[in-house]
């Protein structure tokens, strides 16, 4: 198919199956404006209207576009963005730079991501132990404190500091090998590698590292395999006084599902919490992402948003994106009423409480369904698969029974409800887009 498709088609098509997955208006703001401009030496050069594109994608899909152009393809494909008009000569270095250290990075196996760093950290109160642990493991990594166990809410930046420790230690010694992994991640390679009856190569990879960071550990919950590998990983490393550090969204005590003998060894080194930011931490943040774009932006602007976001700093940048991106298409300065209208449907409201109605209702718009389709009997993939998403975000974010919510879908009964929820959630962990959009529309809602 590959040779056969031609450039501006089979970008159409990327674009026709990108369109279903993320939903209409994310779609027509940040997909449609970009173009295929050629494929060349196996990389697929994509033309942006400024750097806020690439960022905002890299935020929110990092990998739906190369998935998607690969798929229909049918050959491996690098992305490289290129911006319409001219480009801030200062902003494109320090982006080569940065990308030249992750190339080179990954040539050694280790995957940190080169921006995380301790200088792009803005700490604070809700922050500056979690903060100094790392910065402690990083100078002495194995001997501070191991593990180093670092929890807390989405988007405040765990991920951030890991790599932060990851990329001074990268610095501080260039034969140190460290290992950047994703739970979801861990759980693919055990997978793999018990299939293909690899383990002997999973376990000296895993065994021969001088620091491993594993994100997002609650996702191995109730993943009995993965669980016992990662044990074995975990005390063949700590006994050779290898540093270790995990990160989770929650405390050990409170990860259900796992071992006890697992839950304390997460326990032997330090647990240290980041809260949600103050208002003060928000702002500093704000300032310094805005300077590293070079966007210029007002003060009540900056409280504007630094006091409707309430905690998730993801977001906080993710409002800046928006802003950027819009008052870079329009050449026009950001002000307060710039950022009031275009931020309208990112920042909240108050704790306004949660329907069905409106979850119904956010799931038709986002994937372009009636209402009654949703409580039909009729069920297509497409439909059932939203119907189970509806379902499933309903049990989330709503105090309604399982048959309430049964009933409120057109008479299923509570037997139905359960399946789509065991359903989602089980897809959620495995596919990264399915669950951005399930994270977008939760967050949609609560505004
Ligand atoms: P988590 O892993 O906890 O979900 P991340 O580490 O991915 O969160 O952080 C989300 C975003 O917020 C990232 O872009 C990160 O750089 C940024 N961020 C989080 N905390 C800070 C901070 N204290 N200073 C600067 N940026 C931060
Ligand atoms: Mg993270």
């Amino acid at each position: 198919m590959s040779m056969t498709l031609h450039k501006d088609a089979l970008w159409d098509k990327t674009l026709e199956i990108i369109s279903g997955k993320v939903g209409e208006s994310a779609f027509e703001l940040w997909f449609r404006p970009i173009k295929l401009i050629q494929i060349k030496e196996k990389i697929a050069y994509l033309e942006i209207p400024n750097r806020f594109f690439r960022e905002w994608i890299e935020d929110n899909y990092p990998t739906i576009i190369q998935e998607t152009i690969e798929g229909l393809a049918e050959l491996q494909l690098g992305l490289k963005f290129r911006i319409a008009g001219k480009e801030d000569e200062a902003l494109k270095k320090i982006d080569t730079r940065l990308e030249n250290r992750r190339t080179k990075l990954a040539s050694r196996g280790i995957y940190l991501n080169p921006k995380h760093t301790f200088d792009s950290f803005v700490v604070g109160p809700s922050n500056q132990f979690a903060h100094a642990a790392a910065k402690r493991v990083a100078e002495n990594p194995g001997s501070a404190y191991n593990p180093l166990f670092i929890y807390g809410g989405v988007g405040l930046g765990k991920t951030h500091l890991m790599n932060a420790v990851g990329n001074m230690i990268v610095d501080r010694s260039a034969s140190i090998s460290v290992y950047y992994v994703s739970s979801e991640q861990f759980v693919n390679e055990v997978v793999t590698a018990m299939r293909h009856e690899r383990m002997g190569e999973f376990k000296d990879k895993y065994r021969n590292v001088d620091v491993l960071l594993v994100d997002d550990i609650q996702f191995i919950a109730g993943k009995t395999a993965t669980q016992e590998e990662f044990f074995h990983t975990f005390n063949d490393l700590y006994g050779k006084q290898k540093q270790i550090i995990i990160s989770s969204d929650r405390p050990p005590i409170d990860i259900s599902d796992i071992t006890d003998r697992m839950r304390s060894r997460f326990s032997m080194g330090l647990i240290a919490d980041i809260q949600a930011p103050e208002v003060e931490t928000k702002v500093a943040i704000l300032y310094k992402k805005a300077a590293a774009d070079r966007l210029k932006i007002p003060e009540d602007v900056v409280y504007f948003i630094a006091t409707r976001v309430k905690s998730n700093i993801r977001e906080l940048e993710g409002c800046l994106i928006k802003l950027g991106a819009h008052a870079s298409l329009v050449g026009a300065p950001v002000d307060l009423s710039l950022a009031k209208a275009v931020l309208k449907d990112l920042i909240a409201d108050d704790d306004k409480p949660i329907s069905v109605d409106g979850v119904q209702k956010a799931i038709c718009e986002f994937f372009g369904l009636k209402l009654h389709d949703l409580k039909a009997r009729r069920r297509t993939r497409e439909i059932s698969n939203a119907r189970q998403i509806a379902m499933y975000i309903t049990k989330h974010l709503t105090q309604m029974s399982l048959s309430e919510i049964g009933a409120a879908f057109g008479g299923k009964d509570h037997a139905t409800v359960i399946y789509a929820c065991r359903q989602v959630a089980e897809k959620r962990t495995g596919d990264e887009t399915l669950n951005k959009t399930i994270e977008n529309i939760m967050k949609r809602l609560k505004q």
